[in-house]
């Protein structure tokens, strides 16, 4: 019996994206484009695509050299100053993570400079992207993250951060909760821009999440500014309440596969629609100052 093309084409896709998962991008690269031969729509899946394209262009370019135990640096120019410069950066924001966390990698933090900028116009994020592999976690920064002197700092702090949690949470926490932590990490637990304008569109942790997550928002505009910060400044005020302690606790009972309301009741001793009802009143009274 032979397989539709449609078939075909899903069997090709998942090979794909389990491939890419793998870090086996030469062989993600011909799945996908089995995939599309077999009539899989271009529009289909076109960051995962993109993904694979920008990640395997960098490894052809580019040369691996391990840091530390807990890091790797994927880079086209590796000119020994240039790389101790950035490896510094790369290596302090791991240590920061893992002290503010409390993390225990499981695997290395592969760290992946894109050389060139039109490889990844498609990354829709606020420096780059984060995905658990299967043997690392690979963290992919484009180059106006990756500037010395720039925003490398923050741009590593915020998608190790990501690492971070995915270790703790098991990949479960939820997007308001993710994005609050790397923010909060970002920038050093101090609170983080201005939430004016959160009420009442962003009142509560799901409305949070779904302007987080959607394609809508743009990265650049004020709602985005907004939802960032508001999203640090929910994680830094519970950080304040219950202790990092608690903030731990309540990602390893998610990762434990408690659902996240209620391991934060088990983690903070208080119900989350209480804490959320406060959040409320915090915005309403930011509108009005
Ligand atoms: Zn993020």
């Amino acid at each position: 019996m032979r397989l539709t093309r449609d078939a075909a084409a899903a069997l090709h896709l998942q090979m794909a994206e389990r491939l890419w998962r793998e870090d086996r991008l030469e062989q993600a690269a011909a799945a996908m484009s089995a995939a599309f031969s077999s009539g899989l729509p271009a529009s289909h899946q076109f960051d995962l695509q993109r993904m694979i394209d920008a990640e395997l262009a960098t490894r052809r370019r580019c040369v691996r050299v391990r840091l530390s135990e807990e890091l790797e640096l994927e880079a086209a120019s590796l000119q020994p100053a240039w790389r101790t410069a950035v490896g510094a950066v790369a290596c302090q924001a791991i240590r920061d993570v893992t002290r503010a966390l409390d993390v225990r990698w499981p695997m290395p933090v592969l760290l992946t400079l894109v050389p060139d900028s039109s490889w990844v116009t498609f990354v829709h994020a606020r420096y780059g992207y984060f995905a658990t592999r299967s043997d690392r976690l690979k963290v992919v920064l484009p180059p106006s993250s990756a500037q010395l002197g720039g925003v490398l700092r923050s741009a590593c702090l915020h998608e190790i951060a990501h690492a971070g949690v995915a270790v703790m949470a098991q990949g479960r926490a939820p997007r308001w909760l993710d994005e609050g932590i790397a923010v909060w990490v970002e920038s050093d637990s101090r609170p983080a821009g201005d939430i004016v304008g959160a009420w009442p569109r962003f009142a509560s942790a799901d409305a949070l999440s779904g302007a987080l997550e959607g394609h809508a928002m743009s990265l650049d505009g004020r709602d985005a500014a907004i939802c960032y910060a508001l999203a640090g400044r929910m994680v830094q005020t519970e950080a304040l309440r219950g202790g990092v302690a608690a903030l731990q606790g309540w990602l390893l009972r998610i990762g434990a596969g408690e659902p996240w309301r209620r391991a934060y009741g088990r983690a903070f001793r208080r119900p989350f629609w209480r804490t959320e009802r406060e959040w409320r009143r915090t915005l309403r009274e930011a509108r009005r100052r």
